[in-house]
C-alpha cells in the first residue's frame, strides 16, 4: 500500500466533479459523481469503491436499523441496560471530572461517561458552560456538514428483476432549492426479505445538498408538509417515467429533511456526515477531553467524513482508552 499512497494524495487535490471529466462517455462520468458526491475529494471515491470491491463494505442486513438492533442485543446480554426515549440534557462535570448526566431532570452518576451523539451538538448543548478545548474548536470551524433529503417509496409491484441500485438520467433537470437535479439514482431493497410486504417493492432516493435553512424557513411559515409534498410528487412524477411499472402504484411515500435527522438524532443542522473537499484530508481528532477526566467520545464526527464505520470504530476505540484509564484489559472479542 505505502506505493499507492503518494498517488493517493493527488486524488486528494481534485474533486469527484474534476476526476470524473477525465473520462469521455457520459454514463461514466455520470456513474462516477453520483457514488459519494460531486464535491468529495477524489480519494473519497476510491476509498468507497475499493471498500467494495474488496469485499470489506457492503449493505448491512437490515440497514443500519438492523445494526444497532444486533448491537443493542449483545449489549443487554452483557448486562448492559439502555434507557429509550432519554435524551440526556446535561453532563455534571465536577473538579474537572465527568461523574454524571441529567435526564428528565433526575440525576445519574457516572464512573465514566463516553458521549456518543454528535459531538458538534453535545459540545456546546450538553455543558454548561459549553465544553471548549482546542480540538472541540478545530473540528467547529473545520467540519464541512453533509445534509440531504431523502424519500422513500412502498410501490405495489414486484421490483426484484431489477438490479439494487439504479441510476437514471433525467430528460429534463429539475431545480431542488437552487440546484439543478440532472439523474434519480434509486436504491431497490425488492431483493432483501421484509422490507416490504410480497409483491410489493421498497425504494429510497437521496438528493444531496445543504437544504437546512430551506426546509427551516418552511417549517417557521408552516408551508413545510406541502413542500415536502411537492417534492414528493416531483418524484414519483420522474420516477413513473423511468420505472412506468410503478405508476399508479405507489401505495406509501415520505420525505425527510434535514429538520428530520436534527429532530431524530440531534444532529448539528440535520448533518449525518463530513463534506472532505478537494485539498483537504480525513481528520482524526482525540477521543478523550483534555480539561476533564472520565470524559470519552465517539461517533461520525471523530473522524471525517465519518458514517458508519467510523461511529463504530471510534466506539470501540473510546472503550479502549477508558479500558486504559481504569486498568481494565479490553476484551474486543468477549463471546
Ligand atoms: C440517507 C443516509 C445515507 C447514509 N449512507 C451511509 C452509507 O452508505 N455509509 C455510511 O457509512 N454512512 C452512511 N450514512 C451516515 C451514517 O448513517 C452516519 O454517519 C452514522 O449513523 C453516524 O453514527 P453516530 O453513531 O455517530 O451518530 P447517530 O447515528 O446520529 O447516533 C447518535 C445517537 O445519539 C442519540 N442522541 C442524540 N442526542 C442525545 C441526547 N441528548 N441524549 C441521548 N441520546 C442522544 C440519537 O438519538 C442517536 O440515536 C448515511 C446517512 C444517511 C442519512
Amino acid at each position: 500500500m505505502m506505493k499507492i499512497l503518494p498517488k493517493m494524495s493527488s486524488y486528494d487535490k481534485i474533486s469527484v466533479s474534476e476526476y470524473s471529466k477525465r473520462f469521455h462517455h457520459p454514463a461514466i462520468r455520470c456513474l462516477l459523481t453520483n457514488v459519494v458526491g460531486e464535491a468529495y475529494n477524489a480519494s473519497a471515491l476510491f476509498f468507497t469503491l475499493g471498500c467494495l470491491a474488496s469485499g470489506d463494505g457492503a449493505y448491512l442486513e437490515g440497514g443500519s436499523l438492523g445494526l444497532a438492533q444486533r448491537m443493542a442485543k449483545r449489549f443487554n446480554q452483557l448486562g448492559g441496560k439502555i434507557l429509550y426515549g432519554s435524551p440526556v440534557d446535561q453532563v455534571i462535570v465536577e473538579h474537572n471530572r465527568a461523574v454524571g448526566i441529567i435526564v428528565k431532570g433526575q440525576r445519574i452518576n457516572a464512573d465514566a461517561i463516553i458521549i456518543t451523539s454528535d459531538t458538534l451538538s453535545a459540545t456546546k448543548k450538553l455543558f454548561a458552560p459549553a465544553l471548549s478545548e482546542p480540538w472541540i474548536e478545530r473540528m467547529h470551524n473545520n467540519t464541512k456538514l453533509a445534509a440531504c433529503t431523502f424519500v422513500s417509496i412502498g410501490v405495489e409491484c414486484d421490483l426484484s428483476n431489477l438490479p439494487e441500485d439504479l441510476l437514471f438520467p433525467l430528460k429534463k433537470s429539475f431545480t431542488f432549492v437552487g440546484q439543478e437535479i440532472t439523474t434519480l439514482s434509486l436504491h431497490n431493497y425488492a431483493g432483501y426479505p421484509g422490507y416490504a410486504p410480497k409483491g410489493c417493492s421498497t425504494l429510497t432516493t437521496i438528493i444531496t445538498g445543504d437544504t437546512y435553512e430551506f426546509w427551516k424557513a418552511k417549517k417557521e411559515c408552516g408551508e413545510y408538509d406541502k413542500e415536502k409534498e411537492n417534492l414528493g410528487n416531483s418524484i414519483l412524477a420522474f420516477l413513473s417515467q423511468v420505472l412506468p411499472q410503478t405508476a399508479g402504484k405507489v401505495a406509501v411515500i415520505d420525505v425527510a429533511t434535514p429538520l428530520t435527522y436534527e429532530r431524530y438524532c440531534g444532529t448539528l443542522h440535520g448533518s449525518w456526515m463530513a463534506v472532505t473537499e478537494k485539498g483537504t484530508k480525513s481528520t482524526a481528532y482525540p477521543l478523550t477531553s483534555e480539561s476533564t477526566k472520565s470524559l470519552y467520545f465517539a461517533g461520525q464526527r471523530l473522524q471525517t467524513p465519518g458514517g458508519l464505520p467510523v461511529a463504530v470504530d471510534t466506539g470501540r476505540r473510546a472503550v479502549q482508552y477508558l479500558c486504559k484509564d481504569t486498568n481494565v484489559v479490553f476484551q474486543g472479542k468477549l463471546r
